[in-house]
């Protein structure tokens, strides 16, 4: 008989699942929170203009591929490379560093302030890339039953890589690159997981090794939304229900079956087998109510950036400013240090704009630019009141104004701010965390917060913040691994 699945969350990871089920021949419903699929991976459309609110890029493309063969579907949306990469700027200089994949264009630009930079980076790209090849199907694209399970499985990586694992990724790096802003500018792969290069194991180096040499980064032709769209449209020709506006929030359960969930308007939701796309450790802290995942308890473990997200619509275009930019300052130890606890840091902060109309010119009006800022800030544990967000803001727009040497505040026609608050209402982010629990090494593998229930065996998870981890290539990789659990449960 067809088993029926019903799935909490239309984010990526929960689409992915669900397409993933029903071509086996599930019937899946899918339960969503918003008035909106995506999750993070979100769309605002607004006065004319139409933003990119979470991710701007993805690496990884193949895995895509992959999901769509696995699917037996054409990918349903294109995408394209990006290179240069992204720029730096740090602050006070009049150089932006443009961060090509070849590496001699990219190793010209450090000739004198690290003449050895072309050979380290050769090395240190090396050395990513056989860590990324020894490690990526054995640990991360693997489920585990068990912690003993996954460390036998670390058992079986290449003991040269051994020494990475006890070095943060500021002294990986540090090993094949003698200038700070090299050093610098290398290691801000590290900022993407949501922590700083001081507190990333040196493991996640192997990310230096796929944007630089084994894939890149991509766009989506139309906005990085296309791919929910996308998604959501093979859904709907396969009859996939979406109900919206719907929030769970309470369960019945006997014995080890979790009979129905309860949303907020009291109605019951039944299925023989349930996914998880929510945050999967709050999930089970407030709608379990585990005692070992209460707010609490999570409050003790580490979290990723809080983000201060803003979306502006200019009516004046930015020439010559690229669709990834990294605005840095002078002080980057100090400033990692103090990220995460100290919000008096935001008075320099570093910062990052997308420039989204400048490869998809549909996302502003004629002769306009649509353009998004992300700055990391303390989570909701260390700043709670965010009255002071549009000082905050303008201050940003100011200092990038300086840097671009235009005041673009007379040209702004519309303008979205989200704090560390909103992303937490939205989504149900634990203090407004941006990317979830951090991958420090026991919050990863058999220590993350596992792709199955620990009472309930009709339960699974799947996205972000279960196994492998965050970022949208990791969120597909998940939802490979939660249907493969789906597929062994009778
Ligand atoms: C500012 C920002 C920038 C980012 N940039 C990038 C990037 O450039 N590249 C990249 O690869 N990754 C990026 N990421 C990370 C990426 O967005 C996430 O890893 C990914 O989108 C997570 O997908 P998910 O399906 O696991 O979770 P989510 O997207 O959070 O989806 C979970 C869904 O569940 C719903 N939900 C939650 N609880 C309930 C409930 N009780 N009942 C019903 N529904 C519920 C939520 O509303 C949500 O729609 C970024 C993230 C942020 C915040």
């Amino acid at each position: 008989m067809q088993k029926s699945v019903l799935i909490v969350g239309a984010g990526l990871g929960g689409l992915a699942t669900a397409l993933r089920l029903v071509k086996k021949g599930y019937k899946v419903s899918i339960i969503e929170k918003n008035s909106q699929a995506g999750g993070r991976l979100n769309q605002l459309k607004k006065d004319g203009f139409t933003f990119d609110t979470g991710p701007s890029f993805f690496s990884m493309s193949y895995e895509f591929t992959e999901f769509a063969k696995d699917c037996n579907i054409k990918l349903p949306f294109n995408y394209y490379s990006l290179d240069p990469l992204y720029t730096v700027n740090f602050r006070n200089s009049p150089v932006t560093y443009y961060l090509y994949k070849d590496l001699k264009k990219l190793a010209a630009q450090f000739s004198v302030s690290d003449p050895g930079f072309e050979k380290g980076m050769d090395r240190y790209l090396t050395k990513s890339g056989r860590l990324f090849h020894d490690t990526v199907d054995i640990v991360i694209k693997s489920n585990y039953d068990s912690i003993l399970q996954y460390i036998i499985t670390l058992m079986r990586v290449n003991p040269v890589h051994l020494p990475v694992m006890f070095r943060n990724f500021w002294q990986q790096v540090s090993q094949y690159f003698s200038s700070e802003e090299a050093r610098q500018i290398v290691s801000l792969v590290a900022f993407f997981l949501g922590r700083t290069p001081f507190d990333t194991s040196g493991v996640y180096t192997l990310l230096s090794y796929t944007e630089f040499r084994h894939d890149g980064y991509f766009n989506v032709e139309g906005g990085m939304y296309k791919i929910v769209e996308g998604i959501v449209e093979e859904l709907r020709k396969d009859k996939t229900e979406i109900i919206y506006n719907t929030e769970i929030i309470d369960f019945v359960a006997e014995g080890n079956d979790l009979k129905y969930l309860i949303d907020k308007d009291k109605r019951k939701w039944e299925a023989d087998i349930i996914v998880i796309n929510s945050d999967a450790a709050v999930f089970r802290g407030r709608v379990f109510r585990r005692k070992e995942f209460s707010d609490e308890k999570l409050d003790k473990k580490e979290w990723t950036m809080g983000p201060l997200t803003f979306y502006l619509g200019l009516k004046c275009k930015l020439p010559g400013i690229h669709h990834h930019n990294y605005y840095l300052g002078n002080n980057f130890k100090e400033y990692a240090d103090k990220v995460f606890k100290h919000p008096e840091i935001m008075e320099k902060p570093y910062y990052y704009v997308n420039v989204l109309s400048s490869s998809n010119p549909g996302c502003a009006p004629e002769g306009g630019e649509s353009i998004f800022f992300v700055c990391p800030v303390p989570d909701l544990r260390f700043k709670k009141n965010w009255d002071d967000r549009d000082e905050i803001v303008d201050s940003i727009i100011d200092d990038f104004s300086g840097r671009i040497g235009k005041n673009i505040r007379p040209e702004i026609v519309s303008r979205t701010v989200y704090t560390p608050v909103d992303w937490q209402d939205q989504f149900i982010l634990h203090r407004g965390s941006g990317l979830g629990l951090s991958h420090k090494m026991l919050q990863i593998g058999g220590f993350r917060p596992k792709n199955f229930d620990e009472v309930f065996k009709n339960v699974f998870y799947v996205g972000a913040s279960t196994i492998p981890g965050t970022g949208l290539p990791m969120v597909i990789i998940s939802s490979k691994l939660a249907a493969e659990r789906i597929e062994k449960f009778i």
